[in-house]
């Protein structure tokens, strides 16, 4: 961390633990331990939503859970706060994951509403279930006891705060170990994440479980904050309102969800009261104008996209003027300040400022390996077949897409995949991967059957691919895309991480290093921290290929990785093909470029309407009639 990070925290935190000395007013006190009791939630909201790119409407339900775990267990057991909390952790941890394991088997608006059933009826059991809630009566606790007293409002406050404190740090370190690069690259491209050993079902649900004991968490300092709980309070508005702040603050940022966690406390009491919304408005529109400006002198905003955050916030601050009372119109400014947001700052308050003021966050290079070292997988296991597929069909409704197909792949060879567009040479690969089960026939890898395992499994037992069209993690730096190919490597666990316990400091220190030596490897060192996204297409393509490698593959699909390759690429990817087959990995090339394939390749197979018409040496096949009728039918 940065020194001027670290003093910004230690001044932020200050400032929260000296504010109920300085304002000494219990009803702004406790309007800030709320804030700062949802900004936990947030926090691991951010997790499911922000990172993974899942949506889930049943947050509010698991915050319940964590709230009624604690007060049943005041209730029943008068259990003091020690207990309460891990237990609130615990079972909300075990509500989060009996509600993933079925519901993360789909996505998107199918998720939202199994999310939204289970928010539903956590709500209606705890009103059921009388003899441990006490239904809609609710429950009354006092403060916790610690070391035998009973905390006042301030003591509980800063309490809140150290909590606050311990889940954000839990949260970061998460977040930047290769947990946190395995549920950001599932929402970058689910595809690639299993392609790499990363099995996008078991991440999802593992951040889902995160994120559910950060909400129980919550739920159970919520519980004695109020002093008062009952089922009304965790309903669909809450978990609405939830994603809303996560929306508004910005995601994949604390910032944005302590930001978030105070709008939605706060907004609502501001449209209470005419005077506060009037000097809330004009102060947002200060900030936006200001932020536009230097956006916009530093060349980071286009001038019509930067017009309308500033027209809309004006247009706010002078329409508080012009109101009377706010009691008709709170609903309609709530609506349309979330409406706003949601068009035009998609990337949340804290990313539009962010954006505008262009800080990015740059990690410095620690340590390094040679670029020999990078692939370790050193010298062919011998000779003989790796890969063999035999009659493999695979049937797209009427279409036979491969018809019959048999290839036998030799041990530390380059072989050639060649054929016209839609001759079935991608759909191989995705035969060989497992992201297509095959109709028919049977593919063995290594001595071991590939058929009906998942890619992330084939993945790890030594197959690793580049896709035809780029499928990488756009919002990840390079280094970090690379990391995910090594996640494979990493064996400290969830504690270990936690804790910064040394295994995994060392492992994060030596996977590092590695990256930056497949980065080497590929030409791409210098380019180590910019975001893949922002990579010209053909360095795009050697990323790929590092990542692929960080697999430690016996066996390198790359499916026409010379596409869209300006000449000087070419012959820079031809010798890392080279170096690549001399470091013992055997390649499957599909290409486009004869002079490519004539030049590399040991065998090459030739694929036409899904059918092999042909096999052999490259010059064998380059003469081979119906190679040639088949090129020139196909006006390839
Ligand atoms: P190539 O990579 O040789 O250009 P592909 O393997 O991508 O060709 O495609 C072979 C044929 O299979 C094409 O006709 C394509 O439209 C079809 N195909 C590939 N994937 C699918 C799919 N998921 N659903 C339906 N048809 C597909
Ligand atoms: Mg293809």
């Amino acid at each position: 961390m940065k020194l001027s990070h670290l003093a910004l925290g230690v001044l932020a935190v200050g400032a929260l633990a000296a504010f109920p000395v300085a304002s000494g007013n219990p009803y702004y006190i406790h309007l800030v331990e709320t804030i700062m009791i949802y900004a936990i939630v947030l926090f691991g909201l951010d997790i499911v939503v922000g990172y993974t790119g899942q949506v889930s409407l049943g947050h509010a339900g698991l915050f319940g859970i964590g709230a009624y775990t604690a007060g049943t267990l005041v209730l029943k057991l008068s259990a003091p706060l020690w207990i309460t909390l891990p237990a609130a952790i615990a079972v909300s941890a075990v509500f989060g994951l009996l509600l993933a394991l079925p519901a993360l088997r789909v996505t998107g608006p199918y998720l939202a509403m199994v999310t939204l059933a289970f928010g539903t009826i956590v709500q209606i059991l705890i009103n059921e279930m009388s003899f441990l809630t006490e239904g809609p009566m609710g429950i009354t606790l006092t403060k916790p006891t610690v070391f035998g007293r009973e905390l006042d409002e301030t003591e509980y406050y800063w309490l809140v705060l150290a909590v606050l404190i311990a889940s954000l740090i839990f949260v970061h370190r998460v977040l930047r170990s290769q947990l946190g690069r395995a549920f950001e690259a599932l929402r970058g491209s689910p595809v690639a994440s299993d392609c790499m050993g990363v099995s996008v079902y078991r991440y999802k649900v593992y951040a889902f479980v995160i994120s559910a004991a950060l909400a129980g968490l919550a739920g159970s300092l919520y519980a004695y904050s109020e002093q008062y709980i009952s089922p009304n309070t965790y309903n669909f508005e809450l978990t609405v309102l939830f994603l809303l702040a996560i929306i508004m603050g910005g995601r994949k940022t604390r910032t944005g969800a302590l930001l978030g966690a105070a709008i939605i406390v706060m907004l609502p009491k501001l449209l209470d009261d005419l005077e506060m919304f009037r000097i809330g408005a004009v102060l947002l529109a200060v900030i936006v104008a200001i932020s536009v400006a230097v956006g916009l002198k530093r060349g980071k905003l286009q001038p019509q996209l930067a017009a309308i955050p500033v027209v809309g916030t004006v247009l706010l601050a002078v329409i508080s003027y012009s109101l009377d009372s706010m009691t008709d119109w709170r609903l309609s400014i709530f609506g349309l300040i979330t409406l706003f947001v949601v068009y035009y700052l998609q990337d949340g308050i804290v990313g539009f400022v962010r954006n505008a003021l262009n800080l990015r966050v740059r990690h410095q290079r620690d340590g390094s390996a040679s670029g020999a070292q990078a692939l370790t997988r050193a010298g062919a296991q011998g000779e003989g077949e790796l890969l063999k597929a035999s009659s493999v069909l695979m049937q797209f409704g009427g279409l036979k897409a491969l018809n019959n197909v048999d290839l036998v792949v030799q041990r530390g060879s380059i072989h050639g995949l060649i054929g016209p567009n839609g001759s079935g040479k991608s759909t191989m690969m995705n035969v060989l991967t497992g992201i297509y089960q095959p109709t028919a026939g049977t593919v063995v890898f290594a001595g071991r059957t590939v058929n009906g395992r998942t890619s992330s499994d084939i993945a790890l037992s030594g197959i690793a691919r580049t896709f035809q069209n780029v499928q990488l993690f756009g919002e990840m730096t390079a280094l970090e895309n690379v990391l995910v190919g090594l996640h494979h490597s990493f064996r400290s666990n969830l504690l270990e991480i936690t804790l910064h316990l040394p295994r995994y400091l060392r492992e994060d220190r030596e996977q590092r290093a590695r990256a930056h030596a497949l980065l080497d490897f590929v030409g791409l060192g210098e380019l180590a921290s910019e975001e893949a996204r922002n990579l010209p297409y053909g360095k795009q393509r050697l990323l790929e290929i590092a990542r692929a490698l960080a697999l430690d593959p016996q066996l390198l699909l790359l499916d026409e990785p010379a596409a869209g390759l300006t000449a000087p690429d070419i012959k820079e990817l031809l010798e890392i093909i080279r170096k690549i087959r001399d470091a013992g990995v055997t390649v499957i090339l599909i290409e486009h470029h004869m002079d490519v394939v004539m030049t590399l390749c040991d065998r090459v197979s030739v694929l036409d309407f899904g059918q092999k018409i042909a096999e052999g040496l490259p010059a064998e096949v380059q003469a081979n009639e119906k190679v040639i009728e088949a090129y020139l039918g196909g006006g390839a």
